[in-house]
């Protein structure tokens, strides 16, 4: 078996440490997994198998901090980073997904009486959230984000949301929203303590201004040892505690603090106005517990990868072997675990990624009717929350594969 990352072979990028937690600015860290070599982007698309052999890559060093239990990669730099066009983070092929999104949409349109109000969105990706927030609002909205594409957008309030394809950054300070949202981007900043001081100038003064941010949970990952949902582009990680702590230290009352989406994802609302007001959870003290789940990562991961390993040469020696889902969680999977011919393909189910190819280990993303060919003898789903909806396309193909979630 190949090392760990031999898959990546792109030039791996040298970054000093980080000494201070980019969160809350304390020197108490303890690194707890490392990896010498990850490629910098698992949402970009790569037009040939050459280009995505030869990926730039990163190097994890992912440690806790002590004072308030934020995660962070120390090797991470941002200046790696290229959130063109070119991304392709989109989930919204997913009718999983989209169901989430539109019930999200509808709860807050209704709960922060959204209906005439200015909502920006601070990492819109493609516009989708926004959209759809603006059509059942009838309201107006500013999406900030460098990967928008306006022609995929063909909604009649497109017309009343201004896209911007730009980073956020202090000058949106100046943006006065009655909503800001922001989802699946907080994970993405490394200098999450300058970001939120944007974002706090940006609704100073004010005492009715919504905060939303929804981001993937940390607690699972740690739980589960689930690595593939560790990698570059995930610079910063949290609890439902470290996120409060973090909006507590910037001024914000809380609202609610939730997890979504099978437990997958973080939710917190919060407001402007004087923080001690607003409610207390009980899940904001799990510092403790993150410590603890963090010994249990840090002391079994191994163990993990040999399991896996073990578990797909098994899957190999009956057949082709296929996973579903080309995301972030495919690419840090096989490079982790320095896969590739055990593999024969990616598959996925939005179309612009078809043709296209897995930075790191060049594996060729397909659309689904390509298993009919292929006929698999292991279908591995990269999310189980999707284990219904593809279980179903794959028996309308006739296929009966085996099939597991990671
Ligand atoms: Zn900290």
């Amino acid at each position: 078996m190949a090392s760990p990352a031999s898959a990546s072979t792109g030039e791996v990028n040298q970054t000093s440490a980080l000494t201070h937690c980019q969160a809350c600015g304390s020197t108490s860290l303890e690194t707890f997994y490392t990896l010498p070599s990850i490629p910098v982007h698992s949402c970009l698309m790569v037009k040939s198998r050459e280009d995505a052999l030869a990926f730039p890559a990163g190097k994890l060093d992912v440690a806790v901090c002590h004072d308030c239990g934020f995660i962070q990669n120390r090797k991470y730099d941002a200046s790696l980073q290229n959130y063109s066009p070119e991304y392709e983070e989109t989930q919204g092929f997913s009718g999983t997904f989209r169901a989430f999104q539109t019930e999200l949409c509808r709860d807050q349109v209704a709960r922060y009486s959204l209906e005439d109000k200015l909502v920006l969105e601070i990492g819109c990706g493609k516009g989708e959230f926004l959209t759809e927030l603006c059509e059942m609002s009838g309201g107006r909205g500013i999406g900030i984000d460098p990967g928008y594409r306006p022609e995929r957008n063909t909604s009649e309030a497109a017309s009343r949301i201004e896209f911007r394809n730009e980073f956020y950054s202090p000058e949106h300070a100046s943006l006065r929203a009655d909503y800001i949202a922001c989802r699946h981007t907080l994970e993405h900043i490394g200098d999450v303590k300058g970001f939120m001081e944007i974002v706090a100038k940006s609704v100073e003064g004010r005492d009715d201004a919504i905060l939303c941010f929804e981001l993937p949970g940390t607690e699972r990952i740690l739980e589960e040892r689930a690595f593939w949902d560790i990698y570059y582009e995930h610079c910063s990680y949290f609890t439902l505690g470290s996120l409060a702590r973090l909006f507590r230290r910037h001024g914000f009352q809380l609202l609610d603090l939730y997890k979504g989406y099978d437990d997958q994802y973080l939710l917190i609302e919060a407001r402007t106005g004087d923080a001690s007001h607003g409610r207390c959870f009980e899940a904001e003290q799990d510092l403790e517990a993150t410590l603890a789940m963090v010994k249990d990562f840090k002391d079994s991961i191994q163990t993990k990868f040999a399991t896996l390993r073990e578990e797909l040469a098994e899957a190999a020696s009956r057949g082709p072997v296929v996973l579903w889902g080309s995301g972030s969680k495919a690419v840090s999977y096989l490079t982790t675990l320095g896969i590739t011919d055990q593999v024969s393909a990616v598959v996925d189910i939005n179309p612009h990624k078809h043709g296209k190819f897995l930075a790191g280990t060049g594996h060729e993303i397909v659309a689904p009717e390509a298993l009919k060919d292929i006929d698999p003898a292991h279908v591995l789903i990269m999310n189980a929350i999707y284990v219904d909806e593809i279980t179903r396309d794959i028996h309308a193909m006739n296929l009966s594969p085996t099939i597991a979630a990671l």
